[in-house]
């Protein structure tokens, strides 16, 4: 019994970042504990700001009004790929929560998409996602949807000049290719990347942004240590994607922001440079990408 209960604890504090960085990409509206919590929890390890994305329309909201409220909280508004083929198929048990289920069809999803362009014109809310395919859970019957709502999305980041935060779940080629045949944003983020070292090439060409989450600490992640070996260090962000991807030794155990630093010190231990120095980068690569003002981190 207490074995069970040690692995579904939160993990223990991480020593702190001696230079102080963001989470690029966290939900902190499916986490455990206030936001007030979380974010002193974070503070008290060097991890100062964050980005809060939004999935669906009820999360998108949240994020932006949380964002309007907490200065080192920055929004991101989205249909996750994996919640717009819901929309337009009308399945109840989809991710949306009670009170937004336009009732299906194309026009559903125009609709959900017209209120997250008007999200998108936001000062507080900086980027638009996350947004993009997802092959490994949604099949065939919602490519299409899936497709329609990423172009949008692109659509909407450029008009309102938001970061593009990018979900690619086992649709590499594909992601790629709608980018291209859209026009990218200025700035352009992959979250929770997934791709190998030669993909890593392509995003570096194209100055997309590189952003990793606690599964580049896993061993079977090889293909995500040789991606970050090879980036250039001036396109790599880390993130959380808590409370998912916690990062080893704790995998399983609830993810949150303030478990940043236990990633960072992997990421700098594959690019081999100092923790500082993979720090300062992080950090001002963060506002690079999301074009953030104010008191930054580093
Ligand atoms: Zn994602
Ligand atoms: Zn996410």
């Amino acid at each position: 019994m207490k074995a069970k209960d040690d692995k579904t604890a939160p993990p223990p504090l991480p020593e702190p970042l001696r230079v102080a960085v963001a989470d690029a990409h966290t939900h902190l509206d499916m986490q455990a504990g206030t936001v007030d919590e979380a974010l002193a929890k974070a503070a008290s390890v060097g991890v100062t700001r964050l980005v809060q994305v939004g999935c669906d329309l009820a999360g998108s909201r949240w994020a932006a009004e949380t964002a309007a409220a907490y200065e080192h909280i920055h929004a991101t508004v989205a249909l996750h790929p994996n919640e717009a083929p819901r929309i337009v198929h009308g399945d109840p048990d989809g991710w949306s929560r009670q009170g937004d289920r336009p009732g299906g069809g194309e026009a559903a999803l125009d609709e959900a998409l017209a209120e997250i362009d008007r999200l998108a014109a936001l000062p507080q809310v900086v980027g638009v996602g996350e947004t993009g395919l997802d092959y490994f859970r949604t099949g065939p019957e919602g490519k299409g949807a899936q497709e329609r709502s990423f172009r949008a999305h692109i659509e909407i980041a450029k008009r309102h000049d938001r970061t593009l935060v990018i979900h690619d779940r086992e649709a590499h080629e594909d992601v790629l290719r709608v980018l291209k045949e859209e026009g990218a944003p200025e700035r352009t983020v992959f979250h929770c990347y997934s791709g190998d070292a030669e993909m890593a090439e392509i995003c570096a060409r194209e100055g997309y942004y590189l952003s990793f989450a606690g599964n580049v600490t896993f061993k079977n992640a090889q293909n995500l240590r040789d991606a970050l070996a090879v980036a250039p260090l001036d396109l790599v962000l880390v993130e959380t994607d808590a409370p998912f991807l916690t990062p080893a030794p704790y995998r399983g155990r609830p993810n949150a922001p303030y478990l940043i630093p236990v990633t960072l010190r992997a990421m700098a231990q594959v690019r081999d440079i100092a923790e500082e120095e993979m720090a300062e980068a992080l950090a001002r690569n963060t506002d690079r990408a999301f074009a953030l003002r104010g008191p930054a981190g580093g």
